[in-house]
């Protein structure tokens, strides 16, 4: 993929340059003050903003983060990002968040010029963010000449290579809360690969349509034909022991009652299942022990309660293990990788979710169309 980088941008000291980054970064609230708990995306987008100030360019960068809805509110507020960016780099002026405005949902031509109005040159780093059709991800690249930042070229290059031509076998590993989210991706990944795992709540949806009881786990009944349809290929790998929870008690927080257990095939009524049992994850392990290209996207299970991440380090691990061409996106899978120490042993760890998703399913995002289709600059 061609895309205008950096490199192009000539003479630009004294230069005000807009950097589109993603610095939508998960926040914790600690005494009424909120603060950065994973600066990863942060941690990607420097390189860019250095390169750019090392010669001597003014820089400004903008991003949303978290979903206020087209006003500002105090929790969405940009301040500890802003403070986390300053603290590396203290000349870059970082705006508030783009949808304290409406008009970045909306994708508003009047915002975007908005802006853009008063820079020399855009320059987009936000991959997380490319699947949007927000003003700052559509619109601005119009507006004003446009490059891609290092984060950005990055991820497009890493993620091509699962694209263009992955070496087989490929397994991919897919998981989280629902089907729905990832059948697209599932539609496209299936002629590509060799096997998909499916776990997480998605996998119960596909048990159903096998006819295997699943108790009260969650199901997206409207999609049941459609699992049947990806099973016809004979490449979908389905987890077949669970650990699960009675209904009703409380899951995701630390301190939970051990009071979970481990079930073979079906799942009773008045039982949650929750994680991949530890059956499936070693056989989950075995297949991806042997992959040449992997990808993986979604946690086995409600990782974030140590009763039911069984599943999802088991898979951290064996990914990890694993000499394969390795892409792992999703904040999920991601931050389970990181929680075990293993993000340095995988081939790329995406700072996108739903973008590393949508790019493997078409190809292109957005954002990238956007950047195509600027003013003919070059
Ligand atoms: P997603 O955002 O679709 O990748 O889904 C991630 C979420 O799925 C995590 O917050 C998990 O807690 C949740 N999840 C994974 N497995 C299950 C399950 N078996 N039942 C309910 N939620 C699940």
């Amino acid at each position: 993929m061609n895309l205008p980088k950096l490199e192009e941008l000539k003479d630009i000291a004294g230069k005000k340059i807009l950097v589109r980054a993603d610095l939508n970064v998960p926040l914790v609230e600690t005494d009424g003050i909120m603060q950065v708990a994973d600066t990863f995306r942060i941690e990607a987008t420097i390189p860019t903003l250095s390169w750019l100030l090392d010669r001597g360019a003014s820089v400004t960068v903008c991003s949303h983060l978290g979903r206020p809805k087209g006003k500002p509110e105090d929790r969405y507020s940009m301040t500890p990002v802003r403070e986390a960016v300053n603290e590396k780099l203290p000349t870059v002026k970082v705006l508030e968040n783009l949808r304290f405005n409406a008009g970045e949902e909306s994708g508003s031509l009047e915002f975007a010029q908005q802006l853009t109005s008063g820079y020399d040159l855009y320059v987009f780093d936000a991959f997380g963010a490319a699947h949007r059709n927000h003003a700052s991800v559509v619109l601005a690249p119009t507006l004003l000449p446009t490059v891609v930042g290092i984060n950005m070229a990055l991820e497009v290059d890493k993620l091509s290579k699962l694209i263009d031509s992955p070496a087989s076998p490929y397994v991919a590993v897919v998981g989280g809360a629902k089907v729905s989210d990832k059948l697209g991706l599932l539609k496209s990944l299936i002629e590509k690969v060799d096997t998909v795992i499916v776990g997480g709540a998605m996998a119960f949806t596909f048990l159903v349509a096998q006819g295997v009881k699943v108790g009260d786990s969650l199901v997206q009944d409207e999609l049941v034909d459609q699992c049947i349809e990806l099973m016809a290929t004979g490449k979908i790998l389905l987890p077949k022991d669970f650990v699960a929870l009675e209904t009703g008690k409380p899951f995701g927080v630390s301190d939970g009652e051990p009071t979970q257990r481990v079930f073979e095939g079906d799942i009773p009524e008045g039982w949650l299942g929750l994680d991949v049992g530890p059956g499936s994850a070693r056989a989950f392990s075995a297949v991806i022990s042997r992959a040449a290209s992997l990808l993986w996207n979604g946690p086995m299970g409600v990782y974030e309660d140590p009763r039911f991440s069984g599943g999802t380090v088991t898979v951290a691990r064996a990914v990890a293990a694993s000499n394969a061409y390795s892409v792992v996106g999703g904040g999920d899978s991601a931050a389970a990788l990181r929680k075990e120490g293993l993000a340095d042993s995988v081939s790329h760890l995406s700072t996108g979710g739903g973008a590393s998703l949508e790019f493997i399913e078409k190809g292109t995002l957005p954002g990238i169309e956007a950047i195509d289709k600027r003013l003919g600059w070059r």
